[in-house]
């Protein structure tokens, strides 16, 4: 039988390792050159007042609003929930956050209130800072659920519903009242959910190390991985709920001393109009994002020869759609990064954004970064594999979560006892030590980069009195990458249709979760230890009978 090699096979990044502050809080890191940055632009507001934000405004703002969280009974170690659209105050909550050495979990404002109550109970969350329009959501969750006003502190951005308090009551506070605190690099500032590999959504606890040393990895250095100048503009469209717009947009300009744009959804005119007027030069996208630059005509009224980076990622991008828009935007560099959530998130990003310009291969998801080890392992035997050769990709470094809160057991299956976290995506690494992802064994299901873990969908779905068994998997699709769709067992003698369930997940879950398809079966494929045989059902999936 073959044996364990006694090395593993391990990739680096080319450029070599760089000192990385680890002992400094985030917030100390990101504002480290406010003194040589003081009046320059730090948040532009493009679609809602305009207004622009220097950096020693965003600091003095951040500052005032950590004294006002203090006022409001936050401590080090508390966790803020926060339910905003992309606007200066979630940035100001997240650094003041920081400040307090208190922890800040965003949610999808879109999210149904049985979801937001979800990931409230599972944070712990002490306050939410949100909107108006948001708050019915939270007094329509379930009992369990504090009174907003007795017993729930709610801050809204905007004039505040009954029994709500206004953020600029925050804004008035008094910046020098900001309680002394002590924070352990290895405390979590940032807590974003993700399902992982497996199981529901879990809070991923990101630690001031995690986030100092991804931001560093990306622009800290000689030929940093994300090449952002002080003089760049970065389209901020992306929800800065994910932590793709939060690192990599946000904190890296932050460090950079780069403006970051602001656009509170995504609507293309208002977009391109703000890439135009601001002179945007670095652009964070998605594939479905991609797509509608490439094809929308409306993107040909608009001047885009700002733009000198486009950085894709979250779910893969097709080589055509690459194409498409390279034609369309021919002096920038088009290139992935690829990330994941608990690994801090970036893994890897495409070189050339560092190199000027050498060419972007197709489907590449860039080298490594610096500071890190990454490997390729068998799935079935655990040993790690060489150059061109498919398999789990693992990460190690400075970089990746400390843990899933309140979670050793989903903590131990994810990170191993060397310290490696296993991605549960496939890919390999090339002659050129470029990253390139060709499958995920995980169950997770991407739609448009939105994270839909199947387990959650099973388990609304045999909630109903007509199902017995149910099973989730991805399904290809052309203009969300992949969508949901559900194997379901009926119950003896019940006829439900599947219109029916279609509408009973709906109602229950955000939008990007809702069950595309329903496939009746008669039983569910499980191994002998009962885990769904989910490689077996996204094979039916392909199979002639199953196509729409
Ligand atoms: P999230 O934690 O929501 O960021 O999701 C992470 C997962 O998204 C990864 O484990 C991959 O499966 C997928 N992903 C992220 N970036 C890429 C990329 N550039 N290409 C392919 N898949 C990606």
């Amino acid at each position: 039988p073959e044996t364990q090699p006694p090395e593993s096979i391990i990739f680096r990044s080319k450029l070599p390792d760089i000192p990385i502050p680890h002992h400094l809080p985030l917030h100390t890191y990101c504002f480290e050159k406010l003194p040589e940055l003081s009046e320059a632009p730090c948040i532009i507001t493009a679609a809602t007042t305009g207004k622009i934000y220097s950096f020693s405004e965003t600091h003095l703002l951040c500052r005032r609003t950590a004294a006002g969280l203090s006022k409001l009974g936050i401590e080090q170690g508390d966790v803020i929930m926060v339910l905003l659209q992309n606007s200066p105050e979630f940035i100001f909550t997240f650094m003041g956050g920081s400040m307090l050495g208190a922890m800040t979990t965003a949610a999808n404002p879109f999210c149904t209130p049985a979801e937001i109550y979800k990931q409230f109970k599972t944070s712990g969350a002490k306050l939410v800072i949100t909107q108006s329009m948001y708050v019915d959501k939270l007094r329509a969750v379930n009992e369990g659920f504090p009174e907003i006003g007795d017993g729930l502190i709610v801050v809204t951005i905007d004039a505040p519903p009954a029994d709500c308090i206004s953020f600029s009551q925050l804004l008035d506070s008094d910046e020098t009242a900001i309680p002394d605190v002590t924070i352990d690099p290895e405390d979590p500032v940032a807590l974003p959910f993700s399902s992982g590999t497996t199981g529901l959504p879990k809070g991923v606890m990101l630690t001031h190390k995690s986030l100092v040393s991804s931001i560093a990895q990306q622009v800290d250095g000689e030929n940093p991985n994300l090449y952002l100048k002080g003089d760049d503009v970065v389209l901020c469209v992306l929800p800065l709920f994910h932590i793709f717009a939060l690192n990599s947009v946000l904190l890296c300009s932050l460090r950079a001393g780069a403006a970051t744009m602001l656009m509170p959804k995504f609507e293309i005119a208002t977009m391109l109009e703000g890439i135009q007027r601001h002179r945007v030069s670095v652009a964070a996208v998605v594939p479905p994002l991609v797509l509608a630059l490439a094809k929308n005509p409306v993107v040909e009224k608009y001047d885009l020869t700002s733009v000198r980076i486009i950085l894709s990622g979250a779910a893969p991008l097709g080589k055509e759609l690459e194409e498409a828009l390279r034609s369309r935007v021919p002096q920038a560099i088009l290139g992935q990064g690829y990330g994941m959530t608990e690994a801090g998130p970036v893994l890897s990003m495409c070189p050339a954004f560092a190199k000027q310009p050498t060419a972007v291969k197709s489907g590449s998801c860039g080298t490594v970064v610096r500071n890190a080890e990454m490997k390729v392992v068998d799935p079935e035997t655990g040993f790690s594999l060489g150059r061109n050769q498919s398999g789990e990709i693992c990460i190690r470094g400075p970089q990746i979560m400390k843990g899933y809160l309140n979670d050793v057991d989903a903590t131990s299956k994810t990170i191993d006892v060397e310290g490696w976290l296993h991605t549960g995506d496939i890919g390999y690494v090339d002659d050129d030590d470029e990253v390139f992802i060709v499958d995920r064994v995980k169950e997770l299901i991407k739609f448009k980069g939105f994270q839909v873990p199947p387990a959650e969908l099973e388990s609304l779905l045999i909630s109903h009195p007509s199902i017995v068994d149910a099973a989730v998997v991805p399904q290809k699709d052309d203009a969300a990458g992949e969508v949901p769709v559900a194997f379901v067992v009926r119950a003896k003698d019940s006829d439900v249709s599947e219109e029916a369930i279609k509408e009973f997940i709906a109602k229950q879950v955000v939008f990007y979760k809702r069950v595309h398809k329903v496939y009746f079966i008669h039983a569910i494929p499980k191994s002998a230890a009962g885990k769904i045989l989910r490689k077996e059902l996204r094979a039916k999936l392909v199979a002639a009978s199953y196509t729409a």
